[in-house]
Formats: structure tokens, sequence, C-alpha cells
């Protein structure tokens, strides 16, 4: 039976055993037998009876608290397979025992916190995780862990307070996330129309993160707001210059300034400067749109064709192509087969996503502060105008 029981372990070892093993090799070398409860226990376990297994093992741990690390092993193996009441069960029964020591006990705490974080209990892990702040065990897991609650919930002052607390005590760099917090907390002040404290926030999110683009376009819209359009323009100009992969975000409210600036020539004179600077397809479009303006649809083709030369993307041939159905509109047949050709390459660009996580490859229609897949804050951005997208994961989707 022994044998079969070691045979067996390198199996079970694979999903989280691998504690276990070593709890039955140190009784082993200790000369002592391992409680036959284990074997059913493990038997149950690999005959897919989770139920009987936790039953079995919940037992034995009254008789051996050498066995704690052994359920923790089983308690998280539950988690990860998503049997998150099992888990709980697991780690409740730890906890309640009055014989663990307080390292073993710290464990048992921080697992149980994990569970209810992950069943959607949000109390019961906050009370979990603030009792381990304050016993100084397994601070930095308890701080993430609170951290993932409060931003679940919006709660944003109490992000920040966690940060500082995560920040001293790791000495991580948590400036771009303390940032974020603000912006949240400025985008709600807004909501309110307090004017006073969004732009407080604000300042701190710039203090804090000197690259922090959501605090310029906040800043911009908050001006446009007040009707104040240089100062927007500003901001928004600024915002471009901390990082273009933002451009998306940035350039539409941009270009809306200076349409309602409405000094053509100033705007011509600011878009082929940004153009020279970035040549990104949304201001190449921009560019040849008032050029066309101008001076009609042959002479914006012959800028796109210019641009498709050095930077062939999706962006420009719809343009080539829509300026070349407008100039071709007298030439029946060829109209309608560029027509197709532009219709065709109108789906491919709606087909693409336009935002990608550089941390974990999740691909998104629109942007997200916060990646919904990775919960990095900042890394959603947008994707290369030549439309490379770099799969991250095969589990990513567009969200
Ligand atoms: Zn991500």
């Amino acid at each position: 039976m022994l044998e079969l029981l070691f045979l067996l372990l390198p199996v079970a070892a694979a999903s989280g055993w691998l504690v276990a093993r070593k709890g039955l090799a140190r009784r082993a070398a200790a000369g002592g037998e391992p409680d036959p409860a284990y074997f059913r226990g493990l038997n149950y376990l690999l005959n897919e009876q989770p139920d009987k297994a936790i039953d079995a093992f919940c037992r034995l741990i009254e008789v051996n608290s050498e066995t704690v690390e052994t359920h923790l092993a089983l308690g998280n193996l539950f988690r990860r397979r998503g049997e998150v009441d099992r888990a709980i069960r697991v780690h409740q029964n730890l906890v309640a025992r009055g014989n663990l020591s307080a390292e073993q006990r710290g464990y048992a705490l921080l697992e149980l916190g994990e569970d209810y974080l992950r069943a959607g209990l949000f109390d019961r892990a906050e009370n979990l995780f603030r009792e381990l702040v304050e016993l100084g065990l397994h601070q930095r897991r308890a701080l993430i862990g609170l951290r993932e609650i409060f931003e679940q919930e919006k709660e944003w002052e109490e992000c920040l307070h966690v940060a500082r607390e995560l920040s001293s005590l790791t000495g991580e760099v948590m400036g771009p996330e303390i940032a974020h917090y603000h912006c949240e907390l400025a985008e709600e002040a807004r909501r309110k129309g307090d004017a006073e404290a969004a732009w407080s926030h604000l300042r701190e999110a710039q203090m804090t993160d000197e690259h922090c683009v959501r605090a310029s376009l906040l800043e911009g819209q908050i001006e446009m707001e007040r009707g104040d359009l240089p100062a927007a323009a500003k901001c928004l100009r600024k915002a471009e210059r901390q990082d273009p992969a933002y451009l998306s975000e940035i350039f539409p409210v941009l270009l809306l300034i200076y349409r309602r600036l409405g000094d053509r020539e100033a705007m011509i004179d600011e878009l082929m400067k940004l153009y020279r600077r970035r040549e990104d397809p949304l201001v190449m479009q921009a560019v040849a749109e008032l050029i066309r303006e101008d001076q009609g649809p042959a002479a914006a083709a012959t800028f796109v064709a210019e641009h498709l030369k050095h930077h062939p993307d999706l962006a420009g041939m719809e343009r080539l192509l829509s300026l070349g159905v407008e100039l071709s509109a007298d030439e029946g047949v060829w109209c309608n087969r560029l027509d197709l050709l532009l219709q065709a390459t109108r789906q491919l660009l709606e087909k693409r996503p336009a935002y990608q996580c550089h941390h974990c490859g999740f691909a998104a229609r629109r942007l997200h502060w916060q990646c919904p897949s990775c919960k990095h804050w900042g890394s959603v951005k947008q994707v290369p105008s030549n439309g490379s997208v770099n799969w991250g994961s095969s589990s990513n989707r567009a969200g």
C-alpha cells in the first residue's frame, strides 16, 4: 500500500501535493508510519470524491497538527480548480484549530482571505487581510489583497492608503497606480461638479507620475468644459508628448478644439507638425481630409499615397481607396470595384482590436485604464499603426 502511495504521489504532486509528500517524508524519516486516514483521503481525491476527501483530511488534523501543510496544499488545489467553496471549507477548518503555531495560523488566514476574495465575499476577505496586516504576518500579500478589494469596490481613497503602505513596506514604485487612483477621484469630483477637488487630484496625479497621460487628458476636458480652448489644447499637446501610444484618445479631442478655434491656417500648421513628428494614421487621415477640402481629392490622394509608401497600414489603404472611389465616380465598373475593395478594407479595420495590453496581451476595442485581464494600470495602449498585434496568450479576447 505504501509503495502504491509513493507511485501515485508524483501525479498528485503535480497539482499541489508536493507539500504533502514533504510531510510524509519527514514522518517516515522520524520512523513514524503515515496515518491510514491519509490513504483514505488520498484515495477519495484520486477517485474524484473531493467532499469525502475533505472530510477525511479534516478529521485527520484533529489528531495531528503536522498535517497543516497538506491542508494548505489541498485548499490551494481546490481554489486553483475554481472550487472555492471546498477551499473555504478546508481553510476554515484549519483556522478553527487552536493548536496551530502563529506562523501556521497566519498562512491559514491568508489562504482563507484569498478564498473569500475569489468568492466575492469582500467584507470577510477585508477583515482577514486587515488582521494579518495588524499582526505583521504576510503583510505584502494581505495589502495586495486589500488593494484588489478596494479597486473592485471603487474605494479609491482606500486604494491610495493601501498603495502608500505597500510602497513603504516593499519599496516598490507605485507612482503610476497612485496617479490613476487620483484620476479616478478627479473623475468622481468632476461628475459631482466639484472642480476644485478635481484639479487638486489631477495636480497630485501629475506630481506622483509625470507621465500620467490620463491626468493631462482630464485637465484638457475640464478646460474645454470651462470654455478655455487654448488651455485645453495645451493640456492635450502635453498628453501627446507624455505618451504618443494614447494618440487615438488625444487626437480626436485636439482636432475638435482646433476646428472650434476656427483658425484654419494655424490648424493645418499644427496638424502638419504633428504628422511629421508621429506619422500616425489618425493624423494622416485628418491632414488628408484638410487637403481634400482645400485642394480636391487628387491632391489628397497624392499625400496618402506618399504616406503608404513609408507606412503600409490599413487606415492608409482605406483613405486612398475612398479617394479613388471619389475620383473614378464617372468610370462605372472601376468605381464599383474600388468601392468593393473599400468596403472589404473597412471590415478588416473594424475587426482589428484598437488597443492591447502591453503586460498580458489582452486585446480591446476601447481604452481601459486598468487592464480587465491582468489588472495592471496604464498597460492597455493603442495597437501600432501597422496593425500588428502581439497576442500575448491564448486566453486573450477583445473587450
Ligand atoms: Zn493586461
